[in-house]
């Protein structure tokens, strides 16, 4: 039995709570216990950029969700893939990074959520390998870069879009969207950097615990007690933690986290 104190709980090792750690963790100070359902990323497919297509049918770090019947597709169930682990479905998706347009942003009428207020902050993420400028940043943990080989199919793709009238569009990052033209990709020497995730943040104050699935939020049962240790999650027993009422942080994603009717995916049993 270990007892661990922290003052931040993180449920959910994806994109998101990986962010999350690294941020609460920079002042050095802020202990934070990252749990994640998944294992580590070892698996070789998760880091060769076409190997998603390898793990798919794997249940260990996909948790290959099925919808419910959908009416509209007479009935069928569809496939869901989440990734499960270290990085969540960043380390399975399919690498395209491509940012929200100003117009989805801006039409939420959310303030400081503009497109204007959140761009400092994609800039601040990124490294991109054509370098900085006025939409794009340099040396930080999420590595964009081109496809290092272009197939002779899409380049006639995107020129037949120029010749129907299709702006040609070489960064979907600038003012405008609309165009056709090669994505970049979520990359760097040709290997996946999945978002952002613990083997590239500070861990000097934070403990990540893998395979550690908590249970559904409306039954999660913090305590002010500083000294409780018990079944806040089904971590393994090894793990007793002292979390300050108020500061747990769910990013889980979006399947992860049921709320009252969102959630309507399910584990699908596995591939064959
Ligand atoms: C197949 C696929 C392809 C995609 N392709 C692209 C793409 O090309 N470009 C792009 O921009 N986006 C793509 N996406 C989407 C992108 O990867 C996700 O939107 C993003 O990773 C979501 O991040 P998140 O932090 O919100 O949640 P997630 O990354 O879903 O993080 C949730 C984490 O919480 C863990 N978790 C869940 N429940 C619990 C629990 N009870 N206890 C503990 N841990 C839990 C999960 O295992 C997971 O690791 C793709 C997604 C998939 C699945």
């Amino acid at each position: 039995m270990r007892d661990e104190t922290c003052d931040i709980v993180v449920i959910g090792a994806g994109s998101a709570g990986c962010v999350l750690a690294n941020r609460l963790t920079a002042d050095g100070r802020t202990r934070v216990l990252l749990l994640e359902a998944g294992p580590r990323d070892t698996n070789p497919w998760i880091h060769v950029p076409l190997g998603y297509g390898k793990l798919f049918a794997r249940t260990d770090v996909n948790w290959a969700y099925e919808s419910e019947p959908e009416p509209a597709l007479n009935g069928r169930r569809v496939f869901t893939p989440r990734g499960k682990g270290l990085g969540g479905p960043s380390s399975i998706n399919g690498l395209v990074y491509i940012r929200g347009q100003r117009e989805d942003f801006d039409g939420w009428g959310v303030p400081g959520w503009g497109f204007d207020d959140l761009l400092p902050y994609f800039i601040k993420s990124e490294d991109q390998s054509r370098g900085a400028n006025a939409w794009h940043g340099t040396g930080r943990p999420l590595a964009v870069s081109d496809l290092p080989d272009r197939h002779e199919l899409c380049d006639a793709f995107i020129a037949s879009a120029e010749a129907l009238g299709v702006p040609r569009n070489d960064d979907f990052h600038r003012a405008a969207q609309e165009g056709a033209g090669h994505h970049q990709a979520t990359t760097r020497t040709r290997r996946r950097t999945p978002s952002v995730r613990p083997g590239t943040m500070s861990l000097t104050s934070s403990s990540l615990r893998l395979n550690a699935q908590t249970r559904s939020p409306s039954r999660w049962n913090w305590r002010r007690n500083p000294s409780y240790s018990g079944s806040a999650c089904t971590v393994p027993s090894r793990c007793t933690m002292a979390a300050a009422e108020g500061s747990r942080w769910a990013s889980a994603g979006r399947t992860g986290i049921p709320t009252r009717g969102a959630t309507r995916a399910r584990p699908r049993s596995p591939l064959v």
